[in-house]
């Protein structure tokens, strides 16, 4: 991870009415790292994300992504992102071969499609149609769907809501190597484990506000040092590293 910041937020502000959604949350975003955004439902994050995202328009605030500000240049943004589709935005009754040739055409991109089904394995389905896929597998897809016009930096808002703990895992694996090979990741996850594997830093937001933000590591350590112990002992295991342990890490038709 290097140390500049490829997204900086200042003060930002959405408001819907009367109700403020975000209020006045700061952060930065480095380059290459894997960033979580955490907090519960509602608390902005999805509102967060649309708006650097340049699909949201903001209250007031500045955000700036990687040297373009989201109010002049939300054409070079939008060249430089990968943002995951929700599944409904994918046509069903295409195959995969054919749906990452319509976004090819969107952003006259060169990318090979098998390539890019190599990378997240879903070779063998080449020419299986969007509804065929299990929940996994169309979770991978929508990530390969991403890294089309070869971003700087890609969005995933829940990409692992959902899925059963194979599935879960095999989505790790994927988005670490997207990050090593150089691209910023910007994640929402509700799962603390997730987070904790997958994020160099996170930001905690509740009712629209920066409560928390740090790499996962520190922040467990400031708990501890304020005292705070577990209730109980914990237990060498836990009931998912059995079911883990039990049915295996293979790819499954997830
Ligand atoms: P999160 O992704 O953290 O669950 P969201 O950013 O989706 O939260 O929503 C934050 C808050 O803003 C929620 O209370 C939500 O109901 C509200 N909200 C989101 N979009 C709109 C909208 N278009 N109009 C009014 N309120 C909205
Ligand atoms: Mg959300």
């Amino acid at each position: 991870m290097s140390t500049k910041s490829i997204i900086t937020v200042k003060e930002l502000v959405k408001s819907y009415g009367d109700f403020t959604a975000v209020n006045g949350i700061s952060f930065d975003v480095k380059e290459g790292e894997i960033f979580g955004l955490l907090g519960p439902n509602g608390a902005g994050k999805s509102t967060t994300l649309e708006i650097i995202e340049t699909l949201r328009e903001k209250t007031s605030g500045e955000v700036i992504v990687d040297g373009f500000n989201i109010e002049q240049d939300q054409a070079a943004i939008k060249k430089i992102i990968g943002v995951q589709l929700q599944s409904s935005g994918f046509y069903p009754n295409l195959n995969l071969i054919e749906l990452i040739h319509l976004f090819i055409g969107l952003y006259q991109s060169s990318v090979d499609p098998m390539d890019l089904l190599r990378k997240v394995n879903l070779e063998d389905k080449a020419n299986a149609k969007y509804k065929q896929l299990s929940g996994g597998q169309k979770q991978r897809f929508s990530i390969a769907t991403t890294l089309i016009n070869k971003p700087k930096i890609i969005f995933l808002d829940e990409p692992t809501t959902g899925l059963d703990p194979q599935a879960r895992r095999n989505l790790w694996d994927l988005i670490k190597e997207i990050r090593d090979n150089g691209t910023t990741v910007i994640i929402t996850t509700h799962y603390m484990d997730e987070a904790e594997i997958l994020c160099d830093r996170v930001a905690i937001i509740d009712s629209g506000k920066i409560i928390s933000i740090n790499t996962p590591n520190t922040l467990i350590d400031e708990l501890v040092a304020t005292g705070f112990e577990k209730a109980k002992e914990v237990k060498k295991a836990n009931l998912e590293d059995v079911f883990i342990h039990l049915t295996g890490k293979a790819w499954r038709e997830d």
